[in-house]
């Protein structure tokens, strides 16, 4: 069974919106175990999409189209589809009475253009379409299928996963399905957690492979099976043997991120933490700020300069005079004030450069308060933007769990 998805719409050719619908639909098919072979991009022109429908039909079993089921004129998705099958359009009276119905209840203005959505290529079956104007439609040709959807993302997605998916799973048995787990790593480099696992990369089910994240490397275990308990079955000797083996280099799974660990952590012992930061634009704090399980989160601070961070955090002048704002000296004041100041436990600061690519720029400085001291770090950055804060952050919050698991796994 082999899948084409044909996504259509001349603002997609021109790269004015990213064709989302696509990938979201492949992984879709995937978890029903629907082999997608082609995806294809048309614009909105009559003879260019029939073109591309009678050859996915001509390849494919399954082919999903979306877009152009409006009610203008550049929308020609049912007229193409009616050509690639050979079939006429008519128009379907009470499909009409249910876009009338949904344009009265919404009190719309229907306009005689709308009277096009109701138009079908004979012997369609009709898709209802609850959350939107547009009518869906499937079309059933030499035992194979055209399905129609509309391109808006969130009434495609609704009709995919109310009525397509149920419909090709029941249509053609389709049970198999995928399921990957994914151990979360950092402090170790992609290669080097390569290396220690080299001997899964070979598996053909479930494979292993490993993806690189600024600061973070992912491990992901994937099986196909028929059940979703088979899948479990396949990936669990895998996960365990893998978990052995990076230990405590691995601090979460799936989708879970090293702030909602660290703010976990914090909350079940009812602790809090508080940071401060100059060159990562604020990405600890809103990391914390998005994770932070109750209670965990104190509150923090972004400074431009020395005497922001003195003023603000009421540190005597005399313990600072002539302390650079990057300087490790300047980060262990800082993370001492802000538990004092903010009524926190952990304080964690984070100063460095502005432009850590200047040839003479210092490294960016690391300190942690905690309830059993000072925990120091640095780091010489060598990357500009997003993935050099991403480091950045990640090195300050890998400080903090380290520092839990040494106490706390002792215990
Ligand atoms: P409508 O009734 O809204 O006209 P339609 O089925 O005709 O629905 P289009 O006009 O092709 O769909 O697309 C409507 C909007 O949906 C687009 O302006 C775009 O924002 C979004 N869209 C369309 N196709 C895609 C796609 N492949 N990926 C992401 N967004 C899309
Ligand atoms: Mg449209």
């Amino acid at each position: 069974m082999q899948a084409e998805i044909v996504t259509i719409g001349t603002e997609l050719l021109l790269g004015e919106i990213v064709d989302t619908n696509s990938a979201w639909i492949a992984q879709q098919l995937t978890t029903i175990g629907l082999n997608l072979f082609y995806t294809t991009t048309v614009g909105d022109n009559l003879g260019r999409i029939t073109d591309v429908l009678e050859r996915a039909l001509d390849r494919c079993d399954v082919v999903i189209t979306t877009g152009g089921l409006g009610p203008t004129l550049d929308d020609m998705t049912r007229e193409a589809v009616a050509n690639a099958t050979d079939r006429e359009l008519y128009l379907d009276e009470e499909l009409l009475e249910e876009i009338r119905a949904f344009f009265g209840q919404r009190r719309f203005q229907m306009t005689s253009n709308n009277n096009r959505q109701a138009e079908l290529p004979r012997g369609a079956e009709v898709i209802h379409n609850p959350v939107g104007t547009a009518p869906a439609f499937y079309v059933e040709h030499h035992g194979k299928i055209i399905i129609s959807l509309p391109g808006v993302p969130h009434e495609m997605r609704y009709l995919m996963e109310h009525e397509v998916l149920p419909l090709l799973g029941e249509r053609y048995g389709l049970r198999s399905m995928i399921k990957s787990r994914v151990l979360r790593t950092c402090g170790i480099g992609e290669s080097a957690v390569g290396a220690l696992i080299v001997d899964f990369m070979e598996l053909a089910n479930p494979t292993v492979g490993t993806r690189a994240h600024p600061g973070q490397t992912d491990v992901c275990i994937t099986a196909k099976a028929d059940t979703e308990a088979e899948a479990k079955a396949l990936i669990a000797p895998i996960e365990a043997t893998i978990r052995e083996r990076l230990g405590d280099r691995i601090f979460g799974t799936d989708q879970q991120t090293m702030a909602e660990i660290v703010s976990q952590e914090l909350a079940k012992r009812g602790q809090r933490v508080a940071v401060l930061e100059n060159t990562s634009q604020a990405e600890l704090a809103q990391q914390l700020t998005r994770a932070a399980a109750a209670g965990a989160w104190a509150g923090g601070l972004v400074v431009a300069d020395r005497d922001t961070l003195v003023r603000t955090l009421g540190i005597d002048d005399s313990t600072s005079a002539g302390l650079e704002l990057a300087s490790q000296e300047m980060a262990d004041l800082a993370a001492q004030a802000l538990c004092e100041r903010l009524g926190a436990q952990y304080g964690l600061a984070i100063l460095g450069p502005a432009d850590p690519t200047a040839p003479d720029a210092p490294d960016t400085y690391f300190a942690l308060q905690t309830p059993q001291g000072l925990v120091r770090g640095e780091s010489r950055r060598t990357r500009e933007g997003a993935v050099g804060r991403a480091w950045l952050v990640h090195l300050g919050l890998d400080m903090i769990r380290q520092h839990l698991l040494a106490v706390y796994e002792e215990a």
